[in-house]
């Protein structure tokens, strides 16, 4: 079953701002600012342990899940589809999780986070190349072209200050005023989440 419980609970398990809400993570309502300790009874008293290379594998892993909204059969097939992949494993395996529609809907900054520009497809409010798709999962290629229906463009339009000022990755364009988005390439590393650390990822899956 996907985590839906509280996403601030993700970031005070790892220890670290994920960034999942958007706009309140930037504000003094962050909880992990407020209480940067593990939730429960216990968390405050809780002295972190000392970290073993497979508690770094462990958190590493379970910091890119929280990241992406993913569940472990969904990430580990992306692991297992990124090792079976001639050249760079930790490449392969980060622009599977960069070239995720719903990521890319967020990372063009329509959307406040990764669960919001997934609820924008899985409503149906987008389009690529033309067609409907509603499947977060889907994989854009370069020269995809990203536009919304009737709804979505009336969301859009509301933040359209905050799209404005939106620090886009180099693969990704965004027409302001035909509200469409474009794949310009693949993405490269300096273009990608670097909020975690890929190689544990690769050896905790390899053990
Ligand atoms: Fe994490 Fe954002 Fe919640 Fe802060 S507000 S704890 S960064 S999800």
């Amino acid at each position: 079953m996907r985590n839906t419980g509280p996403k601030c609970r993700n970031c005070r398990r790892e220890g670290t701002k994920l960034f999942l809400k958007g706009a309140k993570c930037f504000t003094s309502k962050c909880a992990f600012d407020r209480r940067p300790f593990a939730p429960g009874v216990h968390g405050p008293s809780q002295t972190r342990p000392r970290v073993t290379a497979f508690g770094t594998q462990l958190r590493e892993k379970q910091k890119a899940k929280r990241i992406y909204g993913l569940l472990e059969r969904q990430f580990s097939n992306y692991v297992m589809e990124a090792s079976s992949s001639q050249g760079n494993t930790g490449e392969h395996l980060r622009q599977l999780l960069e070239t995720r529609l719903d990521n890319v809907i967020y990372r063009l900054g329509l959307a406040e986070s990764r669960a919001a520009a997934r609820q924008l497809v899985s409503h149906g409010h987008v389009l690529v190349n033309g067609h409907k798709l509603d499947i977060a999962s889907y994989h854009v290629e370069v020269d995809n072209v990203i536009t919304f229906d009737k709804e979505a463009q009336g969301l859009i339009a509301k933040r359209s200050e905050a799209i404005a000022k939106a620090n886009r990755p180099a693969w990704l364009d965004y027409d302001a005023k035909a509200l469409t988005g474009r794949v310009l390439s693949k993405p490269v590393s300096k273009d990608m989440e670097t909020s975690f650390d890929v190689t544990p990822i690769i050896e905790y899956y390899s053990r």
